[in-house]
C-alpha cells in the first residue's frame, strides 16, 4: 500500500491545497494530511481548527485523513509506514526552500521520498497569508478557499473586533 504525507501549517486550508489533496489522493492509496503544531510559527487558527476545516473541505476524498504533529516530518513518516511527503511548488522561491527540507529529510529518513506537484496556475498567487490578510478586512475570499473556511474566517475576524 503505497501512504504519503501532506505537511504544511494550513492556517488555512486554500483551494491551491485543496486541488494538491485531490492530485495526491489519485497518486497514493492514503493520504494522511499532517497538520504542524509549529511553535515558531504563530498560527491564526489552533491547530484543531486547522484540522476541522481540512476534514469539513474533504468529505469527498475517502483516502484522506487528518492528523495533528508536533515533531519531525521525518519521523512521523517513519512511525506512519509513508513512503512519500507531498509538496506544493508555486514559484521559484518555494522550491530552494523545498529542495532544502527535501534533502533534510532524505538525511533523517533514507526510505522517504519528497513528491512535488506544480500548482494549477489559477492558484499560483494563492497563500494562506494573503487569505487572512484579505478575511481580516473582510474582503471577499469565497473564490480561493471552501465554503467552511469562509465562514470560520468570518467568525474569528469579527470575534476579534468585539
Ligand atoms: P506555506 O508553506 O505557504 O506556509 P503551508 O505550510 O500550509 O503553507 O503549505 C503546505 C504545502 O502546500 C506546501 O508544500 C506549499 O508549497 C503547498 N501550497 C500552499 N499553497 C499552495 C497553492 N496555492 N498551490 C499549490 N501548493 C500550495
Amino acid at each position: 500500500m503505497r501512504k504519503a504525507l501532506y505537511p504544511g501549517s494550513f492556517d488555512p486550508v486554500t483551494n491551491g491545497h485543496i486541488d494538491i489533496m485531490q492530485r495526491a489522493c489519485k497518486l497514493f492509496d492514503e493520504v494522511l494530511v499532517v497538520v504542524s503544531q509549529n511553535i515558531a510559527k504563530r498560527c491564526t487558527f489552533t491547530a484543531e481548527e486547522r484540522v476541522e476545516m481540512i476534514q469539513q473541505s474533504t468529505h469527498h476524498l475517502p483516502n484522506l485523513q487528518v492528523m495533528i504533529n508536533d515533531g519531525l516530518i521525518a519521523e512521523c513518516a517513519r512511525k506512519q509506514h509513508a513512503q512519500a511527503i507531498i509538496r506544493g511548488l508555486r514559484a521559484v522561491s518555494d522550491f530552494e526552500i523545498e529542495l532544502k527540507m527535501a534533502l533534510m529529510n532524505k538525511h533523517l529518513n533514507q526510505e522517504l521520498e519528497t513528491v512535488f506537484l506544480m500548482t494549477q496556475a489559477r492558484y499560483l498567487f494563492l497563500n494562506s497569508s494573503l487569505i487572512r490578510e484579505v478575511a481580516a478586512f473582510h474582503g471577499d475570499i469565497a473564490d480561493f478557499v471552501p465554503a467552511y473556511v469562509v465562514e470560520c474566517l468570518r467568525k474569528k475576524y469579527n470575534e476579534n473586533e468585539l
